[in-house]
């Protein structure tokens, strides 16, 4: 009997463009599926002011880009300085420096955006975009400026409106400002954090492998993918590979919160994860691979190679709960999961009186303190007692950094204090504070938004007792030091949230503000957005089942095992491959081949 067979073929799409227009005090962009829809909407837009699009691989920032004659860039930081432009008139007295953009295979090319999504904090210095450097572009010729003006300078076009201002990312996207997304290393190339509105993704095709081995027949979990060239072949094997451990991981994840019979620790997760790898050790070596290699008790400093597993699962469940939910697949966002803290309840004295005090009814202040809390634990001021990876810099050696486990090679260590302090003024600022004098820090803002319209309003009493509340009662924030990278103090009056304080539940459903969009796991009182500059109110969500990322959570699935087989791998290793996916019982389910390259069947 003949067994069907399928075949898909992948064909890119066309370029995705933006157009800018707006004004000098804020650009707007209109997204057109090609060139040729943007020159139809625009007539007098040239090609070159239709730029590219690309978007961020995790919290979907866009960015857009295009290539300048002669610029140079010279970039520290977050800053970017543009070099070796057009000068016309004095730089320091109103003049003005332009480059003109050029085509494809010329010039210097760089990524910019008109607007960085907001992270979903309250806090006042997280708007990134002060941070970085801002330029003005003209919007019928893409023509770059450094400074504000009226009319574009570039040589034959000379636009009469006001230049629009852009925020300068750099050449590439090394890091996503707006959720902290790295570029990663695999395969032999590097994968950068945004990718192009274009081609069919190698993320589109994981999502195919995944389906079509989900939907076959036990027994006949098999699939081969053909890529274009041997380079992609390598990539896309990689990255399918990497990808596929990620959600493995979540999937689990979520299976033993929901078979818990009672609220989960970060530690009890990670043990229970733990448990069901040492039953399976295969499964382990398939998501771990770091973990069990020659080298690994060397490199990893252990050679109990399940002390190594069990670090590792630790940090990936922290990852899990301290990503902002800007990262669309986290549990949190996808409304699947919430957590809980110790003692905040409507029964706990210190809530009661506190709620009392400030006119709120107790449920209303349990879902208040615990989203503030939310918070502070998304920003990652979480002090874990065992292993206090958030209060510290970390030196770019360490084994878990370079592996990618922990992705904290750009981490800042930071934590909360009540009021300013003003030793620590001079130094890079390492704390957060939550009131002023004047009445606008984050806390007494966002009070005085729940308890609108009532008479006596006292923002800095409410934060003083809720600050006692939360270090002195029930002892959720903990006094930390913060050390750089060698184990030298750098802060030492700060707190942080303790992780052995929270718990995780199941949930159905998540909360999203109708104006900023901005998704919570919990309603907030009087159902009004937390952002500080957001007067908009939060509905309730069922999880999104047709979001691939939640319908896959919600099912019994096969992890795709990908390898690369190409004429690139040694014969050896290939027959090894070819075999293993042959197997019955092997553990590689997906190749991923060159079309020269057939595999016997
Ligand atoms: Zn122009
Ligand atoms: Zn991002
Ligand atoms: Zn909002």
């Amino acid at each position: 009997m003949l067994r069907p067979k399928v075949h898909f073929f992948i064909r890119g799409l066309e370029e995705m463009v933006v157009g800018i227009g707006g004004d000098a005090d804020a650009t707007r962009v209109e997204l057109y599926p090609s060139i040729k829809h943007g020159k139809d909407a625009r007539p007098l837009a040239r090609d070159s002011a239709l730029f590219p699009v690309l978007v961020c691989r995790e919290c979907g920032q866009h960015y857009f880009e295009r290539k300048y004659e002669n610029l140079e860039l010279n970039q520290t930081g977050r800053r970017v300085e543009l070099l070796n432009g057009n000068a016309q008139g004095d730089l320091l007295r109103g003049g003005n420096a332009w480059w003109g953009p050029t085509s494809a295979d010329s010039g210097t090319k760089l990524v910019m955006t008109n607007r960085l999504l907001e992270e979903g904090d309250e806090d006042e210095e997280s708007a990134a975009d002060r941070k970085l450097t801002k330029a003005y572009l003209c919007r019928d010729c893409g023509a770059l400026h450094t400074n504000p003006g009226e009319k574009c300078l570039a040589e034959g076009c000379g636009h009469l409106a006001a230049l629009l201002p852009t925020y300068l990312i750099g050449e590439k996207v090394s890091s996503c400002p707006t959720c902290r997304a790295l570029s990663r290393k695999i395969g032999g190339r590097t994968l950068e954090p945004v990718r192009s509105v274009r081609a069919v993704t190698v993320s589109d095709v994981h999502i195919l492998a995944q389906e079509m081995i989900n939907a076959a027949p036990e027994g006949h979990r098999k699939l081969v993918v053909f890529a274009d060239s041997r380079q992609d072949a390598a990539f896309r094997a990689g990255w399918i590979q990497d990808h596929g451990r990620r959600i493995r991981l979540r999937h689990m994840m979520l299976e033993v919160i929901r078979k818990a019979d009672q609220p989960l620790s970060f530690n009890d997760l990670t043990d229970k994860l733990q448990g069901s790898f040492q039953r399976d050790k295969k499964l382990a070596e398939a998501l771990l691979p770091e973990m069990f290699e020659e080298d690994a008790a060397i490199i990893f400093e252990q050679r109990n190679e399940w002390v190594r597993v069990g670090k590792a699962l630790g940090y990936m469940v922290l990852r899990e709960f301290t990503s902002g939910l800007r990262k669309r697949e986290v549990l949190e966002a996808l409304g699947l999961a919430r957590l809980e803290y110790n003692g905040i309840t409507a029964e706990d004295s210190g809530v009661s009186a506190w709620a009392a005090m400030v006119g709120m009814e107790p449920e209303d202040a349990v879902q208040g303190i615990s989203s503030l809390l939310d918070n502070w634990r998304r920003s990652r001021m979480l002090f874990v007692p065992d292993d206090p990876i958030y209060s510290r810099y970390h030196p770019k050696d360490s084994p878990y950094l370079q592996s990618g486990i922990l992705p904290l090679r750009d981490f800042t260590p930071t934590g909360l204090v009540l009021k300013p302090l003003a030793q620590n003024r001079a130094r890079a600022k390492r704390w957060r504070n939550l009131v002023n004098d004047k009445g606008s820090g984050a806390l007494q803002v966002l009070l005085r938004k729940w308890t609108r319209g009532q008479s006596n309003i006292d923002a800095m009493k409410w934060a003083e007792f809720l600050w006692d509340i939360l270090t002195t009662n029930l002892k959720l924030l903990e006094n930390v030091i913060l050390l750089d990278s060698r184990g030298k103090t750098l802060a030492d009056e700060v707190w942080q949230l303790n992780s052995d304080c929270i718990k995780v539940v199941e949930q159905s459903g998540r909360f999203r503000c109708k104006k900023c969009q901005r998704v919570t796991s919990r309603p907030s009182p009087q159902n009004l957005c937390m952002q500080r500059n957001c007067d908009g109110t939060v509905v309730h969500e069922e999880p999104n089942f047709e979001d691939y990322n939640v319908s896959i959570m919600d099912r019994a699935f096969t992890m795709v095992n990908a390898e690369e087989h190409t004429a690139q791998v040694p014969g050896t290793v290939r027959a090894k491959v070819e075999q293993d996916f042959k197997s019955a019982k092997g553990r590689t389910n997906c190749l991923v081949a060159t079309p020269t390259l057939g595999v016997g069947s």
